[in-house]
């Protein structure tokens, strides 16, 4: 019995194969990290924690790299090359491209996904995502974080709320889908708050999410801010946010797949929540969680 939509599903859907994905680093930077939109970034960000240490390598010889690791093993795998690390879409429209196209180019390789803010896509960029979407799909990963502007504004994301549902539909308007991210635990958030971010989402029906626990990471302005008192968290203990998980999965809409629950950090730069579980583990715990009786 399927306990909620997962990310395979989806992958069921729109490809005939079995897909996997492989990260690239195309060297982009951040808008709101490089003065375009702000500086100093979202305030729990520290981008190394989920960057690949791969930047500067061509992005056809990461691919190449990364396919040859899985093809010796599935042969008959193929692949979506997934822009992960900062904005990929911060730059020139005839560089971002150039990027999608080697990566497309790539034998395997027959979609690419985008990771990027919501306030960083022209609409003379997603015209030309649509064009190549006729021919490899594509898919744009927009981080949302939160459906409540003032969460969103004590981070600093420089972005609203609208400005994600704006890019929803200017995106789905081409055909193209589209891919949330969200962190649950963000400061200020009451659970009430993180499960009406779940209602925003049914509200703009995109085709996939994913959420996570916010993780203190060091280095970081949120880490300063929490020793210094200024801000506190939510320390979820494994069971409260596998509770919380259950309800956003009773309450997301079933047509909606959930590509993850949980993130982790490298050990060396992670402060909290240190559950010492690995994502498997987590997924087992909540599918128990999921299937026990309500009392
Ligand atoms: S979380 Fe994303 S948008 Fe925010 S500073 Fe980091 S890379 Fe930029």
């Amino acid at each position: 019995m399927k306990l909620y939509r997962d990310y395979a599903d989806y992958l069921a859907e729109r490809f005939p194969c079995k897909m996997q994905k492989l990260t690239v680093n195309a060297g982009f930077s951040c808008p709101n990290r490089d003065g375009t939109l702000g500086y100093g970034g979202c305030t729990y960000c520290n981008n190394d924690s989920f960057s690949p240490a791969i930047a500067g390598t061509s992005v056809t010889s990461q691919l190449q790299n990364a396919r040859a690791f899985f093809a010796r093993k599935y042969p008959a795998m193929r692949y979506i090359a997934y822009f992960q690390s900062y904005t990929n879409t911060h730059g020139d429209l005839s560089r971002l491209l150039a990027l999608y196209n080697e990566a497309l180019a790539v034998d395997g390789v027959d979609a690419i996904i985008i990771g990027t803010r919501p306030d960083c896509v022209s609409p003379q960029l997603l015209d030309a995502l649509a064009e190549i979407n006729r021919t490899n799909r594509v898919i744009i990963e927009y981080g949302a974080e939160s459906s409540h502007d003032t969460t969103l504004q004590l981070v600093n994301r420089c972005h609203t709320w609208q400005t994600t549902v704006d890019a929803v539909a200017a995106t789905r308007e081409r055909g193209i889908d589209v891919g949330l991210h969200f962190i649950l635990g963000l400061p200020g958030e009451t659970r009430d708050m993180m499960l009406s971010t779940v209602d925003a989402i049914n509200d703009i029906r995109p085709e996939t999410v994913k959420f996570h626990q916010l993780q203190l990471i060091k280095g970081t302005r949120l880490a300063i801010q929490v020793a210094k008192g200024e801000i506190s968290l939510t320390h979820f203990t494994v069971g409260q946010y596998i509770s919380l998980c259950c309800d956003i999965i009773n309450r997301l809409d079933p047509a909606i797949a959930i590509e993850r629950f949980v993130s982790q950090a490298p050990d060396s730069l992670l402060i909290s929540p240190r559950w010492g579980l690995k994502n498997y583990q987590f997924t087992n715990l909540l599918h128990k969680a999921l299937q026990s009786p309500k009392t």
